[in-house]
């Protein structure tokens, strides 16, 4: 057994050593925390990139995404071809109250569509306002933080590539029209000009 009142200077010793450390609680909502950029806070959809093609929806652990579309059908692109079809997005709506913040559905979309945000400030007092309509989930897109930058012995991505051998192809394309109309207009104007002397 110890001396009587030990336990009491124990406690006040604890007491004397927490007061003069720093403190470590957050004053949120004065003061906003400073969050590493890929936190997960909530999910962004950039909808031009997404094809209906449900792999998010499907592997979902928790069946939050919900996703309606239908199919429409596009002429060919060439006399004679066939027609295609491609599918347009009706709703796309990720539910909040059930996502367990996983990342699967981004980690899974094979097209670069759904992003993390590191924003966390969309509580709400009604259950059913966490799910996230289509509109909402492009808002947050803005809130998406810049990728960070490449190593400097990094391969170049590839839609970089892919974007650069495009806009290398139209500008070569370009090129010839321009080339090719401009032999024209001046085989033309020798043409008027032979007929000319001819009168
Ligand atoms: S983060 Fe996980 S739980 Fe949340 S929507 Fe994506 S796959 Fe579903
Ligand atoms: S996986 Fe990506 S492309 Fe496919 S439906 Fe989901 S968000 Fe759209």
């Amino acid at each position: 057994m110890g001396l009587p009142g030990s336990g009491l200077a124990k406690g006040l010793a604890v007491t004397l050593r927490t007061m003069t450390r720093r403190s470590v609680t957050a004053h949120y909502p004065d003061v906003q925390p400073e969050l590493p950029a890929r936190s997960r806070g909530v999910i962004g959809l950039f909808e031009e990139n997404c094809t209906v093609c449900m792999l998010c929806a499907r592997e979902c652990p928790d069946w939050c995404i919900y996703i309606d579309s239908h199919k429409e059908t596009l002429p060919a692109a060439a006399p004679g071809g066939r027609e295609r079809s491609r599918n347009v997005l009706d709703r796309f709506a990720i539910d909040f109250s059930l996502c367990m913040y996983c990342g699967i559905c981004i980690e899974v979309c094979p097209f670069d569509a759904l992003f993390w945000s590191p924003e966390f400030e969309y509580a709400e007092t009604d259950i059913r306002d966490l799910t996230h309509e289509r509109d909402k989930l492009r808002e947050w897109m803005w809130t998406v933080p810049e990728p960070p930058p490449l190593d400097d012995a990094a391969e170049e991505p590839k839609e970089i590539a892919a974007a650069r051998k495009a806009a290398d192809k139209l500008a070569a394309a370009q090129a010839a029209a321009a080339e090719s109309a401009s032999g024209e207009s001046a085989s033309g104007e020798s043409a008027a000009g032979e007929g000319g002397g001819d009168a």
